[in-house]
């Protein structure tokens, strides 16, 4: 477990890095319950850094699983106004917002997926306005993680003692192994800017994903795209990161340009069910096939969760280089796993990734190509032989990618 003078350096860069918590802003803490030294530890630091308020809203896997074997779907599906106000509240009040994920990912493994897609899709609907708001950067808001048993031993399955391992693992991945994490972060999000720079300035209208694994893919970028590191600007114009980690320069995909087929090159891991080995056919940006080894009909609903889960709604690079790819652990949570492979998004788009997004209505958002959706599920696609080639509107090809890694 994450304890002591770490954790109150992991505190600390959630607070300041993540979030960015401004003197006399509010906090919300999502964290699983059987974690409450970590809330304890973010809600020390948000104070140290000047908040006014800290509320905490407390998770359990466990009780979730037990409501969805016991309870009806029609009653699970029932979304308490209470809870959708209490959502909505916290960009009213411009809080920040947190949220500790520490998933099992087989903690569902029993539960019929029919049951979590009814309920998921009850929630992403109800929760629509508040994910808007989150997506267009309404909030500062940041998504960490902490090791738990359930989780480690998935992760380390012959290991003695796998949430120490894990425990090992996530500190890397934070750089919080290093002396002074804090400045290794703003050196860290330097880098990924410049990147996202290269590549706003070259204005690519089409990328081409292709490897040994059969993926080849091309995928046109929305008019007035603009790539983005993980530094993004909210409303208030004060800057926050929204994952940590974080290794990823992103963009937003053309919701009526992707044709060709890809190839999974991780499990991807929803709800608490896994699916892999999967393939997925596109033409015109909509799916039109799709099949897996594992987890069809979670791939299926999440698929069919509504029209703008049929088409993408995010592009994203990263190279083979990049500290959780070179662990070389499959950690079956999108949080880290998302940052060692080049991974793809079907459903809502950032309004973030277009230029002046934030400004534009659903409807202007969609005329440049932005994808909108009550869902927004990464899945990674990137292989040590991917290579990915942009393509200007004058038809001259440059390699961006060659052997899994930038080669600009
Ligand atoms: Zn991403
Ligand atoms: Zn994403």
């Amino acid at each position: 477990m994450i304890s002591g003078k770490t954790l109150t350096e992991y505190a600390r860069l959630v607070i300041k890095i993540g979030v960015n918590l401004q003197k006399g802003q509010g906090l919300e803490i999502a964290c699983p319950v059987e974690k409450s030294q970590v809330a304890q530890a973010l809600t020390e630091a948000a104070y140290e850094f000047g908040a006014k308020i800290v509320r905490i809203r407390w998770e359990s896997e466990n009780i979730n699983r037990i409501n969805y074997l016991n309870a009806s779907a029609e009653d699970l599906k029932e979304i308490p106004k209470w809870f959708v106000d209490s959502k909505n509240y916290l960009v009213e009040k411009g809080f920040c917002y947190v949220a500790v994920s520490a998933d099992d990912p087989s903690a569902y493994k029993d539960v019929p997926p029919e049951k979590i897609a009814v309920v998921a899709k009850a929630r992403a609907k109800a929760l629509k306005k508040f994910s808007d708001n989150v997506m267009a950067n309404g909030i500062r808001w940041c998504v960490v993680s902490v090791p738990t048993l359930a989780w480690a031993k998935q992760v380390f399955p012959n290991s003695e003692d796998p949430e120490k391992e894990l425990s090992n693992a996530i500190e890397k991945a934070m750089r919080l192994d290093k002396k002074n994490p804090l400045n290794v972060w703003e050196e860290h999000i330097r880098t990924l800017d410049s990147r996202a720079q290269y590549l706003n300035n070259q204005r690519f209208e089409y990328l081409v994903f292709k490897n040994s694994k059969g993926t080849n893919l091309k995928v046109g970028l929305c008019d007035d795209h603009t790539w983005t590191s993980a530094k993004e600007r909210a409303k208030d114009g004060v800057e926050f990161v929204a994952n940590m980690p974080t290794e990823e320069v992103f963009t937003a995909p053309h919701r009526l340009k992707a044709d060709g087929v890809l190839f999974s090159s991780m499990p991807l891991c929803e709800n608490g069910q896994i699916v892999d080995d999967f393939t997925i056919t596109f033409k015109k940006g909509k799916i039109v096939d799709f099949s897996a080894k594992k987890g069809y009909e979670t791939l299926k609903h999440l698929i069919e969760t509504d029209e703008g889960t049929k088409r993408l709604g995010e592009v994203a690079l990263i190279g083979k280089s990049s500290p959780i790819a070179k662990s070389g652990i499959l950690f079956y949570n999108t949080l880290f796993d998302e940052n060692a492979s080049c991974h793809l998004a079907i459903g809502k788009a950032y309004p973030t990734t277009v230029k002046n997004g934030d400004k534009l209505t659903i409807k202007e958002l969609k005329e440049k190509g932005l994808n909108d959706s009550a869902e927004h599920i990464d899945f990674m696609i990137g292989t040590k032989d991917l290579s990915v080639t942009g393509i200007k509107k004058d038809g001259s090809e440059t390699v961006i990618f060659k052997n899994g890694e930038w080669s600009i």
